[in-house]
């Protein structure tokens, strides 16, 4: 039979050769590479459960936004969606712009990344590699310890105080060879804060050879007065980085938009591993939009302080312990988390495992609305009242 000439994939033929040995090539260090484990999608539970309707289910796994995203958002994701056979603007002048007013900081001092998660890769490509190190908490996020290998930096983690991190420790735990210290905050998946005299402590202290990295994926979900005022730091050229995302308060992580905060000389060190298409256009208009929807944001923090606190009550009337949380998320300790995790699944509610972050013994929740959290809630009490 002559071969269509619209057929673009050959057949498949079946192959006796041995396949090619990719391993023998890669850089040797890559295989031994942990990959991410994200919260599960609900479309992937829903066929793996066979769950007829994928909409029954509910994820309070990944610290989104239950809210959505903001309207405003919306109407510039609609507006830009004709716009789309162009290249976004590389140097992302709006939102460089509009996070500059927001922020009082000049616009010089922003790099925009896709995702927070790329922010902390560009603080690999510039600051890591053989014979250096990183130091984190033990119960930090986990990207920080993946990037790090990733880049062939020794990984000291420092051992947690009431499941927070424990800055004397941190820093006493820095080598001449430490490049980066991590601080989470508040930290995912503990829930816990450092306060600002914390980190000024912290700051005084910390020798000049290491770049400190603040990673406030969800400090907008905090009233401004107990927001550590960390660009200040920024502000003053010091040894310092802040990492933000419109993933969690914002509501847009489908668009993977985030960005760094850094001393101008530092930034153009970002600005030079950065890919110059790395934020796409739909994420640069709605993070702008999102952005100046305070009414949102106000929505979004008065359900997650409403939901946080009537999970807090109803753990104490039923005698549940769990770590007191700051963010839209907390840790219950469940006894066997994988085991309850499962039991919840099959129920259709998808929550976060914690064995990867070396809490076996819990599970991480995120705050949705009130009929999502009264769901887990109910569930949450038949897996367990089956365990004992
Ligand atoms: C969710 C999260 C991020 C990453 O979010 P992006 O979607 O990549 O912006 C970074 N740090 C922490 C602590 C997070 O919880």
């Amino acid at each position: 039979m002559p071969a269509s000439p619209f057929t673009i994939f050959p057949p498949v033929t079946a192959t006796t050769s041995t396949p090619f040995s990719f391993d023998r090539l890669a850089n040797p260090w890559i295989g031994g590479l942990a990959p991410y484990e994200p919260g599960r999608p609900i479309d992937e539970v829903a066929r793996e459960l066979g769950f007829p309707d994928a909409a029954a289910i509910i994820k309070l796994a990944s610290n989104e936004n239950s809210l959505g995203p903001s309207p405003q958002a919306l109407a510039a994701i609609r507006a830009t969606a004709t716009e789309m056979h162009r290249y976004p603007d590389g140097n992302a002048f709006h939102l460089r712009n509009a996070l500059a007013r927001h922020l009082a900081i000049p616009a010089d001092h922003i790099v925009p990344t896709n995702g927070s998660n790329e922010g902390i890769e560009f603080l690999g490509h510039v600051f890591l590699g053989p014979n250096t190190s990183i130091v984190m908490d033990a119960h930090a996020f986990v990207v920080y310890k993946l990037i790090a290998r990733m880049f062939r930096a020794e990984v000291i983690t420092t051992p947690s105080r009431d499941l927070g991190h424990d800055p004397e420790a941190m820093l006493a735990a820095i080598t001449p060879t430490t490049r980066l210290v991590f601080f989470s905050n508040p930290n995912n998946p503990t829930g816990t804060m450092l306060d600002e005299p914390a980190l000024d402590g912290f700051m005084a202290r910390v020798p000049d050879h290491v770049v400190v990295c603040f990673d406030e994926a969800y400090i907008e979900l905090l009233p401004p007065t107990r927001q550590p005022d960390t660009l200040r730091y920024v502000r003053e050229g010091r040894n310092a980085v802040i990492l933000r995302t419109f993933s969690k308060s914002y509501g847009l992580a489908g668009l993977r938009i985030g960005y760094v905060i850094a001393p101008p000389a530092c930034a153009q060190l970002l600005q030079r591993v950065r890919q110059p298409f790395n934020v796409n256009a739909m994420g640069l208009a709605a993070a702008e939009a999102a952005l100046s929807d305070h009414a949102h944001l106000a929505a979004t923090r008065t359900l997650v302080g409403a939901g946080l606190a009537w999970f807090e009550d109803q753990f104490k009337a039923l005698g549940w312990s769990h770590v007191p949380a700051v963010t839209n998320f907390f840790l219950l300790k469940v006894g066997n988390g994988k085991a309850i995790f499962n039991a919840l699944q099959r129920e259709g509610i998808i929550v976060r495992p914690m064995d990867v972050y070396g809490l076996p013994e819990y599970i991480r929740i995120t705050v949705g609305t009130r009929g999502e959290n009264e769901a887990c809630l109910a569930a949450l009490k038949r897996v367990m009242k089956d365990q004992t």
